[in-house]
């Protein structure tokens, strides 16, 4: 192998962006076509990067399907950020945040708004290792709850929600959700939720830009904290300045933006679910074809996007990961907390990389199984 041809990145976030995007880069790299200078260069105030931030935005309305009362914000921090922006800007003083706690993510985000303010945890799964979504049963909602936090896909242990839980009468209890590994890997709902927030870097995009779909009676409670939170932490803040309140992390928005145009190329969010379910469950086939591998996540919780799943024993885990590695899949080792094996296979995830580890499970399987 040459040392620039490219491996199967399997990894979980920052992760495989779609080579034609990266090949758009490069070639536009020294000079923006009619700009005469890169992205890297250019001023935030200048027009044509205000075009890239205005058509970042209009593609993600497009694909998502935003209705108008909803701003799209670009904001820095990662979604990590956002465990402390969410319950500073909507925790209104009194009430209570309830949070579901579904994995290793939301976790951290409960840890963080128990800084700000009053937190029920609603339902947690943390005592079987997350293994599975909390079911709509066993949620004990707070009634007048400032909001409700999920987290849509749980990218450390492979769960993901299948559909949106019912969180009080007519659902008026504001919805938040950290949709950071599975933000725009299938159709989503906006119109059911008050906030969402996605780092970009798991299917978006780099590193460096998170987006944030912000319902408008939202940004009326960010805006009564104005004088109180800190300027960069406010919502209505960066709303008022088009995300441009200071300096925008220009190369992501841009990268994010061509991810975009990549998607609605593509087809939209249907299509490209589509070609996420038949990703996924190939390799979930090859998990359970003969107990082999083992899926850690309940059949009925599996993500689409972070597949997970162990062997008999971790010496056998390592030679895995080793073997898989020195063929080409890389990124496959588990996260720490879990152990095993994952493979995150976001939407610029090509298909053959799913046939190439299908192939090496077989194979691996056949001469140690
Ligand atoms: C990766 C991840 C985060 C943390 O994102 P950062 O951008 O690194 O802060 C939070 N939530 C989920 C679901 C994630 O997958």
């Amino acid at each position: 192998m040459t040392t620039t041809a490219r491996i199967h990145n399997f990894s979980a976030g920052p992760a495989v962006l779609p080579l034609s995007v990266l090949e758009e880069i490069q070639r536009d790299l020294l000079a923006l076509p009619g700009a005469g200078m890169s992205i890297l260069e250019i001023s935030h105030r200048s027009k044509q990067f205000e075009a890239i931030l205005a058509q970042a935005e209009a593609d993600i309305r497009t694909l998502g399907n935003i209705p108008a009362n909803y701003n799209v914000l670009f904001l820095q921090g990662g979604a990590s950020l956002q465990f402390s922006m969410v319950p500073m800007n909507l925790l209104t003083p009194g009430a209570t945040a309830d949070y579901i706690d579904g994995g290793s993510w939301a976790d951290k985000a409960i840890k963080e708004a128990k800084k700000v303010g009053a937190v029920n945890v609603a339902a947690s799964t943390k005592s079987e290792n997350y293994a599975r979504i909390p079911k709509q049963a066993e949620l004990k909602l707070t009634p007048g709850a400032a909001y409700v936090h999920m987290t849509s896909n749980n990218t450390i242990e492979g769960t993901e929600y299948k559909s949106l839980p019912a969180i009080g009468p007519g659902n008026d209890v504001p919805l938040v959700s950290d949709t950071s590994s599975d933000m725009f890997s299938r159709p989503i709902d906006v119109s059911r939720h008050a906030l969402i927030y996605a780092g970009a870097q798991k299917n978006m995009g780099p590193a460096g830009v998170t987006v944030v779909i912000i319902r408008e009676d939202m940004l009326a409670r960010s805006l009564e904290k104005k004088s109180t939170l800190p300027t960069m932490l406010n919502y209505a803040v960066h709303a008022e300045n088009g995300s441009m309140y200071n300096t925008p992390p220009a190369f992501a928005v841009y990268t994010l933006g061509l991810v975009m145009k990549w998607l609605i190329a593509q087809g939209g969010l249907a299509a490209i679910a589509k070609v996420n379910e038949r990703k996924a469950a190939r390799l979930y086939a090859e998990i359970d074809r003969t107990g082999f591998y083992r899926g850690t996540a309940q059949k009925d919780c599996r993500s689409l996007m972070n597949i997970t799943f162990r062997l008999a024993t971790e010496d056998l885990e390592k030679q895995f990961i080793k073997e898989s590695t020195a063929a080409g899949l890389d990124g496959l080792k588990g996260h720490r907390s879990v152990g095993g094996m994952r493979a995150s296979i976001y939407n610029a995830f090509p298909e053959a990389g799913v046939d190439a580890l299908v192939a090496f499970m077989k194979e691996f399987e056949r001469k140690r199984g």
